[in-house]
């Protein structure tokens, strides 16, 4: 029997070395669900045609990654902030990608509770459009090793949070394993996100040990030391039912031949999701 991929999903950012247009392919034909698109894999491309070629070769468009980065020491390059993530909710809704992943951003040397504000301003500037345009939007907290340079936004608590502040059902998180395995209070703050209708995205992949760049270094499901089974779980019975997407950026497996590589996520997804 096939296996069932219906609800997996890839990040174009997983299979960097496609264009589009092989990852769609390739994609579709090993009988993924859904994709999620990088805004550089839609680089002289336009969005809505990317849009109707997913669609056409049966997958879903699941979100388009990434917009965020709010935070800025001047009032004009937070603007410039702003307007850029304005012109991604155009990108997603033309794409027709029913959310925006947030990386809120962060800068070294302001006080992480200004960059917070910050991120909180930027959010609220563009969700009338986001509204406007029937675009969700996600907030991806980061690992605090990231906190320097590209979130303040840095537990699911502070995610949640902020997307009650903002008060808006257009507003929500997302949830990457590899940025919030390590939290102590992850399965109760999984289960209020769910509980509070915010939980809008499962990012999936796992932690290698050692870990050899900070960026670029993630390993396949089952490589790592993340209890994926166990936040898996936690992610279903707070009411998630949407897709495990897979986010790996690695300069080992970038360089590996791409279609073996398809193989080994299908592989390691399939025992993921295999029952413990
Ligand atoms: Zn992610």
């Amino acid at each position: 029997m096939a296996p069932d991929l219906s609800q997996l999903c890839l990040h174009t950012i997983t299979t960097r070395p496609w264009s589009l247009e092989i990852a769609i392919e390739q994609i579709s034909r090993a009988g993924i669900g859904g994709i999620t698109v990088w805004r550089q894999a839609l680089s002289g491309r336009d969005p809505a045609g990317a849009g109707e070629r997913i669609r056409a070769a049966g997958l879903q468009v699941v979100s388009l990654c990434r917009g965020g980065f709010f935070t800025g020491l001047s009032a004009a390059g937070r603007q410039r902030a702003i307007n850029d993530n304005l012109a991604a909710i155009d990108e997603a809704a033309a794409l027709g990608a029913p959310l925006l992943v947030l990386v809120c951003g962060a800068t070294p040397g302001q006080p992480l509770e200004i960059s917070r504000q910050q991120i909180y301003d930027g959010i609220a500037a563009i969700l009338p459009h986001a509204q406007a345009c029937g675009v969700r939007l996600g907030i991806e907290p980061l690992h605090p090793m990231y906190a320097d340079t590209r979130s303040a936004i840095n537990t699911l608590a502070q995610a949640t949070d902020m997307a009650e502040r903002l008060g808006s059902a257009q507003v929500g998180v997302v949830v990457d394993v590899y940025h919030l395995w390590w939290d102590p209070h992850l399965m109760f703050e999984i289960e209020r996100c769910g509980r509070l209708g915010r939980l809008f995205a499962f990012h999936i992949c796992d932690w290698q040990t050692p870990t050899t760049d900070l960026l670029n270094d993630r390993g396949l499901m089952g490589e790592g030391c993340i209890p994926l089974a166990a936040i898996r779980q936690a992610v279903e019975a707070a009411g998630f039912d949407g897709f495990h997407e897979v986010e790996i950026f690695s300069s080992v497996y970038w360089q590996m031949d791409q279609t073996r590589f398809l193989q080994r996520i299908i592989t390691a997804y399939q025992a993921y999701c295999a029952p413990p």
